[in-house]
C-alpha cells in the first residue's frame, strides 16, 4: 500500500516556532521584571544613600519587562523573549559592575536568566548566554584581583528582600509553569501516541482485509495507472507485482472491455458516479476470465477523486455452472444435439421483425425413423440409443453451414433451414431436395456396434415453411410440420409430405424434373427440333433451334415444361451447351451453306454469363467446321440489365466471329430504347402476343408499328413469332415488306433430321 505522509506539528526548536511554555513564561517573566524593577527602583529611590544609577538601572530593568509585554500583547512573542534575556542581563550586568561583580549581590540573576533563556530561546541564544556570563565573570574576577572592582556599596535591605523574593518567586514560577506544560506536553504525546497506534492498527487491519480479500482490487491513479492490486489479482491473473505496477489498467486488470463499454465506464467514472458490469479479461497466459467488475471513485476528504479502485469478483465458475445449466436445459443428453425448446426459441427468433424489408423464408422438416419402435423394443434401448446416435451423426453431416437440427423427442429429430429466399416456391423446391438428399444419405447401409450385419434405414419426413405471416407462431409452425410428417409416415415410409400439399405436389414435381434432367442430358434424351422462318415470297431463310425432351415415361416435353427448372439451377448451362453443340454440328451441313439459311439458337442469361462462354463457342463452331456467319443468338432483354459491359464486351466478341444476335421476344420485357442503340443486334424478335392481336387490338396494332419503325431505324431485320394466320402475316408485310415470319401459319417446330430432310427435297426440287 502507499506509504501514509503526515505533516509534523511544529517543534520548539523550530526557531520561528513560540511554544505554550515561552508565551507563559514571557508573560510572567515580563510581569516579575516590570514590578520587582519598580519595587526595588522605588525603595532605592527612598534611601538618599544609594547611588541613582542603580535606581535608573533598575527602572530600566522594569522598562524591559514592560516593554516586553507590549511586544507580546502584539504577539512578537520571540522578540519579547529575546528583549527579556538581554535586556535584563545587561541591566543586570550594569548593576553588577556598580555592586562589586563576583561580590556583589545580583549574581543570582544570572542563573534565573540562563533557566529562562533555556526554555523561552532555545540552546544556542542560551548557550551564548551562559558563555558571554562566564565571559562576563572572568572579567569581574579580573577586575577584583587587579583591584579595580569598586567595593560592594552599602545596600538596602528592603529592596535586597524584594529583589530576592522576586527572584525565588519568579523561579519557583517559571520553573513549576514550565513543569506543568512539560507534563501536558508528555500527557498529550502519550495520547497522540496511543492515537497514533490505533489508527495504525486500524489502518493494517483495513490493509490486510484488503490484500487478503477474495474478491481482486485494484487501485489506480486518475490516468489509469495501476498503483495497487491485491493478492487475489495477482493469482488470478497470474501477473507479478511488479508487472503491473504503474501500467495502464487498460492493458492488465481490464483489457477484455470494448471500446463502447469503456467508452461508458469513463463516461460514469467523470460524472463521479459507481460503474459495474462483467467483463470476460485475460489472464497473463491468454486465458479468459469473467468478473463481474464494480469501478468506483475514491475521494478525499474536500471531495476532490484522487484514485479509483477496481472490485472484481470471478465469475468465471458461475458463468460455467450458468452454462451447464442452459445447456442442460436446451441440449438432448444423449445425442448432444440442441433439443425441442431450443428449437422453439430458435423458431420464435427467426419470426420476421416487421419492417425489415422482404421476408426470407425458412423451411421446417421433421424426420421420423420408420421402424425404430419395432427395433427399439426387439434389441433393447441401448441398441436403440445407438442408433439413434448414429442418425444423429449421419444428419448432422448433411446440415449446411447455418441449418440447426435438433432431437425432438425419442426418434424425431428436427431440421430448420435458412434464408431459403422470399420466393415460396423455390424455398419449397429447395427444402424437397434437402429431404431427397437427407432421406439418401439415412438409407445408407449402417453396421452398428454390435450389430451382426449392416441395416438399412429409411425415414419420414414433413416439411413446412416458416414464417407464412406476420402472425405465424412457433406452435402452428411445430403443429403443420408434425401434420405433414404424419402424413408421410401414412404414405408408408420413406416419404416426404408437405404441409402446403399444392406447394408439395409443384415442388415435388420440379424437383422430379430436375432430377430426370440432368441424367435426360448424358443419356441422350434432347431432341432438337427447329421451325422455318421464312420471307414474304415463302423462302425459308432460317430455322429456330428448339429443343424438346423425349421422356421415356412422359413422351416428349415442351421446353415450356423443364426449360425454367433448367434455368434455376446449372442444368441449363449444360442443357445449352448441348444444343449449341447439336446446332454447330447441323449448321456444319453443307446445304446450310449453299442455301445461306441462317440458325438461331436461344441462349440463357445464365449461360451467356459463364465466363468463357465466347472462348466455348469459338471452339464449337471451329470443331464443327460451321460458318459463324450463319448463326444467329437469341437473347431476351433481361440478359442486359445486369453488368451491361461485360454482356456488351462478350457480344462484341462474337459478333468479330461473324455471329449475329436477335432479341428475342422483343416488348414483353424492359426494351429501354438506350440499350438497344448500344447491343450490337442484327435482329428483333416481336413476341407472338403482339403479333397475336397486331391486327384486332389497336394498342398491340401501335406496339407493332412502334417496334417496326425502331428496327427501321437501327437498320435490323424484324422476325415475327407465332404468325398463325393469313390476316397476320398480311398486316405485318403492309408495314414491314422485308418481315421475315416464324409461325405455324408456315411450319411448326419440326424434328430436326425430318426438317432438313424435307428441305433438301424442297430445294433439290426447286433447283431441278
Ligand atoms: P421462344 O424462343 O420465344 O420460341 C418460340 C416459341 O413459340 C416456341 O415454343 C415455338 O414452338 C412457339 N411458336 C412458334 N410459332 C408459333 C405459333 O404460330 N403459335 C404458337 N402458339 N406458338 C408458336 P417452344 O418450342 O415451346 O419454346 C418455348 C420457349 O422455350 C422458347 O421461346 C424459348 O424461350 C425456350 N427454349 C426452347 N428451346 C430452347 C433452348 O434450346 N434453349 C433455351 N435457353 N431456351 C429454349
Ligand atoms: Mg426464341
Ligand atoms: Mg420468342
Amino acid at each position: 500500500m502507499a506509504t501514509l505522509s503526515m505533516t509534523q506539528p511544529p517543534t520548539a526548536i523550530d526557531s520561528d516556532y513560540i511554544d505554550v511554555t515561552t508565551q507563559h513564561l514571557v508573560r510572567v517573566a515580563g510581569w516579575a521584571v516590570l514590578l520587582i524593577g519598580c519595587s526595588i527602583a522605588v525603595l532605592l529611590a527612598l534611601d538618599p544613600s544609594i547611588q541613582r544609577s542603580r535606581v535608573v538601572f533598575n527602572l530600566g530593568a522594569a522598562l524591559v519587562g514592560g516593554l516586553a509585554l507590549l511586544l507580546a500583547r502584539m504577539g512578537r512573542w520571540r522578540l519579547a523573549a529575546h528583549l527579556l534575556v538581554w535586556g535584563v542581563w545587561l541591566f543586570v550586568s550594569l548593576v553588577s559592575v556598580r555592586n562589586g561583580g563576583v561580590r556583589g549581590p545580583n549574581l543570582l540573576n544570572y542563573p534565573v536568566l540562563i533557566v529562562l533563556s533555556g526554555w523561552m530561546l532555545g540552546g544556542r541564544v542560551t548557550l551564548l548566554l551562559a558563555a558571554l556570563t562566564g565571559v562576563l565573570f572572568g572579567g569581574f574576577f579580573w577586575a577584583d584581583a587587579l583591584g579595580r572592582m569598586p567595593p560592594v556599596p552599602e545596600g538596602n535591605t528592603t529592596a535586597h528582600m524584594v529583589y530576592l523574593c522576586g527572584i525565588l518567586l519568579l523561579t519557583a514560577a517559571a520553573t513549576l509553569l514550565s513543569r506543568r506544560n512539560y507534563l501536558r506536553r508528555v500527557v498529550e504525546a502519550q495520547r497522540t501516541a496511543t492515537d497514533l497506534a490505533a489508527s495504525e492498527a486500524e489502518l493494517r487491519k483495513l490493509l490486510r482485509a484488503v490484500e487478503q480479500s477474495p474478491e481482486s482490487i485494484v487501485i489506480t491513479d486518475l490516468q489509469e495507472c495501476i498503483e495497487y492490486v491485491n493478492q487475489a489479482f495477482l493469482l488470478r491473473t497470474g501477473y507479478s507485482r511488479a508487472e503491473v505496477l504503474g501500467r495502464s489498467s487498460e492493458a492488465f486488470s481490464s483489457n477484455g472491455l470494448g471500446p463502447a463499454q469503456r467508452q461508458g465506464l469513463r463516461e460514469t467514472l467523470a460524472r463521479g458516479e459507481v460503474w459495474a458490469g462483467e467483463q470476460v479479461n485475460q489472464r497473463k497466459d491468454g486465458r479468459p476470465l469473467a468478473e463481474a467488475v464494480v469501478v468506483a471513485p475514491i475521494r478525499q476528504p474536500d471531495g476532490r477523486i484522487s484514485h479509483f479502485v477496481e472490485l472484481k469478483q470471478d465469475i468465471t465458475e458461475r458463468k460455467r455452472a450458468a452454462d451447464e445449466i442452459h445447456r442442460l436445459a436446451h441440449y438432448d443428453a444423449l445425442t448432444s444435439l440442441p433439443n425441442r425448446s431450443m428449437l422453439v426459441e430458435h423458431l420464435a427468433g427467426l419470426q420476421a421483425q416487421p419492417g425489415h424489408g422482404p421476408v426470407s423464408v425458412h423451411a421446417l422438416l421433421l424426420l421420423d425413423l420408420d421402424r425404430f419402435t419395432t427395433f427399439n423394443d426387439a434389441r433393447g434401448s441401448e441398441m436403440g440409443d445407438r442408433l439413434l446416435c448414429a442418425m444423429a451423426l449421419r444428419l448432422s453431416r448433411q446440415l449446411p453451414p447455418e441449418g440447426l437440427l435438433v432431437r425432438v423427442a425419442g426418434d424425431e429429430f428436427a431440421i430448420v433451414l435458412h434464408g431459403l429466399g422470399n420466393d415460396v416456391a423455390q424455398a419449397g423446391r429447395n427444402a424437397l431436395a434437402f429431404a431427397a438428399q437427407v432421406q439418401t444419405a439415412l438409407g445408407l447401409p449402417m453396421r452398428l456396434h454390435g450389430d451382426a450385419g449392416p441395416t438399412q434405414w429409411t425415414a419420414s419426413v414433413g416439411i413446412t415453411l416458416y414464417p407464412q405471416s406476420a402472425e405465424d407462431r412457433v406452435q402452428d409452425a411445430l403443429r403443420r410440420a408434425s401434420t405433414a410428417l404424419h402424413r408421410a409416415k401414412v404414405l408408408g415410409g420413406g416419404q416426404v409430405a408437405f404441409f402446403e400439399q399444392e406447394m408439395g405436389q409443384a415442388a415435388e414435381q420440379r424437383f422430379r424434373v430436375e432430377r430426370e434432367l440432368r441424367q435426360a442430358i448424358g443419356a441422350g434424351e434432347l431432341r432438337l427440333f427447329l421451325q422455318s422462318q421464312v420471307d414474304v415470297r415463302g423462302t425459308v431463310v432460317g430455322a429456330e433451334v428448339l429443343v424438346r425432351w423425349q421422356h421415356p415415361r412422359d413422351g416428349l416435353v415442351a421446353p415450356g415444361v423443364f426449360i425454367p427448372v433448367a434455368e434455376a439451377s446449372d442444368l441449363i448451362v449444360l442443357l445449352g451447351r448441348w444444343v449449341l453443340e447439336q446446332a454447330c454440328q447441323l449448321l456444319a451441313r453443307p446445304w446450310f451453306a449453299r442455301q445461306r439459311v441462317r440458325l438461331s439458337v436461344n441462349l440463357s442469361a445464365r449461360q451467356f454469363r459463364q465466363p468463357d462462354f465466347v472462348a466455348e463457342l469459338q471452339q464449337m463452331l471451329e470443331c464443327s467446321g460451321a460458318d459463324p456467319t450463319l448463326l444467329t443468338l437469341e437473347v431476351t432483354e433481361g440478359l442486359v440489365i445486369e453488368d451491361f459491359d461485360d454482356v456488351v464486351a462478350k457480344m462484341r466478341a462474337l459478333v468479330a466471329l461473324g455471329v449475329e444476335f436477335s432479341l428475342d421476344d422483343f416488348g414483353t420485357g424492359y426494351s429501354s430504347l438506350a440499350y438497344l442503340k448500344r447491343l450490337p443486334i442484327q435482329e428483333i424478335k416481336i413476341d407472338r402476343s403482339f403479333v397475336r392481336d397486331a391486327s384486332t387490338n389497336a394498342d398491340d396494332g401501335a406496339l407493332v408499328e412502334a417496334i417496326l419503325s425502331v428496327a427501321r431505324h437501327f437498320g435490323m431485320r424484324v422476325v415475327a413469332e407465332g404468325v398463325e394466320t393469313r390476316a397476320q402475316a398480311d398486316y405485318l408485310v403492309e408495314r414491314a415488306p422485308a418481315i421475315v415470319y416464324q409461325g405455324f401459319l408456315f411450319s411448326r417446330p419440326e424434328y430436326q433430321a425430318q426438317w432438313l430432310e424435307r428441305q433438301q427435297a424442297v430445294t433439290v426440287g426447286a433447283t431441278e
